[in-house]
Parts: C-alpha cells; sequence; structure tokens
C-alpha cells in the first residue's frame, strides 16, 4: 500500500490521507478535511482510482472536503453508524462554533465494527474505537492503522467534547489497538505517525509511561 498526508486546514492540523494500493491504483480518501481542489488535483495526477471516501468519525475538522471530493467522484461516502448524524448537523459536528459551519452530504455506508472493505486486492479492516467521539473507527491495512482522533503520538484524542468518555477510550486503545503487532504504523488524525510499540511504551496517557 501507499500513502500520501496532506494539511488542508491549517487551524486544526487535520491530516488528511490518500491510500492506494499500487498494482490496482484503487484508493481511499481518510477525512478530506477541507474544501481544497489540490485534493482533485493529487487524485487526478497519481492516476488512482478513488473508491471510497471515509471519515474516521463526525467531527469538523475531519469532514469538511466530503461534498467536494463526492462531487468530483461520485463514490460512496462511509462513517460509522454511530456517528453518521454528525455529517448533517453543524451543533453535533461541532462546527457551529468554528468560523464557517460544516455540512457533508449523507453517509452511503454505515459501518459496523470489524467490517472488512477492499482496496485492489487488499483488506482494510475497520475497528471501532469509542471514546473520543461514541462512532469513532480506525482503519488497518497492510501493518498502516489509520488512527483518527483515538491514538496520537504521546497523546490521545480529547473525551470532554459529546460523546466523548476518558475510560471508553482506554479500553478501545487498550484492547483493539495494543493488541495490534508492535511494528504497526500509527498514522493519526492530527500530528506526526508513530508505531504501536512506541506508544505502548511512552504514551503518558495510555502506555507504560503513564501520568494521568
Ligand atoms: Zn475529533
Ligand atoms: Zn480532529
Amino acid at each position: 500500500m501507499k500513502y500520501k498526508v496532506y494539511n488542508v486546514l491549517l487551524d486544526f492540523g487535520t491530516n488528511t490521507y490518500l491510500v492506494w494500493d499500487e498494482n490496482s491504483q484503487q484508493a481511499m480518501i481518510i477525512d478530506p478535511a477541507a474544501t481544497d481542489k489540490m485534493l482533485i488535483e493529487e487524485i487526478k495526477n497519481l492516476k488512482l482510482d478513488l473508491k471510497y471516501i471515509i471519515n474516521t468519525h463526525g467531527h469538523g475538522d475531519h469532514i469538511g472536503g466530503n461534498e467536494l471530493i463526492k462531487t468530483n467522484f461520485d463514490v460512496p461516502l462511509c462513517i460509522h453508524s454511530l456517528d453518521a448524524d454528525m455529517l448533517l448537523n453543524t451543533e453535533k459536528n461541532l462546527s457551529s462554533y468554528f468560523e464557517e459551519s460544516v455540512i457533508s452530504p449523507k453517509a452511503d455506508i454505515l459501518f459496523e465494527d470489524n467490517e472488512i472493505i477492499k482496496l485492489g486486492k487488499n483488506k482494510v479492516k475497520i475497528i471501532h474505537t469509542p471514546g473520543h467521539s461514541i462512532g469513532g473507527i480506525c482503519l488497518l491495512v497492510e501493518g498502516l492503522l489509520f488512527s483518527g482522533d483515538t491514538l496520537f503520538s504521546e497523546s490521545v484524542g480529547r473525551t470532554d467534547l459529546p460523546g466523548g468518555d476518558f475510560n471508553t477510550l482506554v479500553k478501545s486503545i487498550h484492547e483493539k489497538l495494543f493488541s495490534l503487532p508492535d511494528e504497526t504504523i500509527v498514522l493519526p488524525g492530527h500530528g506526526p505517525s508513530t508505531t504501536i510499540g512506541k506508544e505502548k511504551r511512552d504514551n503518558p496517557f495510555v502506555g507504560l509511561a503513564e501520568k494521568y
């Protein structure tokens, strides 16, 4: 698998990922954060066969580019069922607090835990990791974990927003993410990449270096 990361929503530093199988060129875009035509150009320049738009969760800083991508490529928009209503509601997706509020098209595919989608011959596994939001997911494909706002390098997602719960987040990370191989590369919704092994050791919220 190949991937590229983009930062199109500078105020929030949200990571948008394009992920693709280099044999078939089948691709997914994870969390198109803002309306930026550069994303359209990239998909075209890389000659990708875009198959899915996927939101790791429903917060406004992860969904602002959904409409732009959907209008240009007409591919299904996917999110966990429990976060689906956030797409359509500026209070629920918290964008009513932003400078510009965000409304997304409605979801076409509602994920549940352990669901599998395919890019070429590669299986992408949907892992439901509630705690930052009730319908937050991580995506696992070929040793890459796209962790949304669940797990960051030496940090975790906020749990003080509606739908957030710290104990639930810790349980999600310990049971569903720390059970993955240590060498799994973690690509978060904000900030730099890390690995499962490093976070097990150094993460001050959920690792052996726990302080909180
Ligand atoms: Zn979030
Ligand atoms: Zn975020």
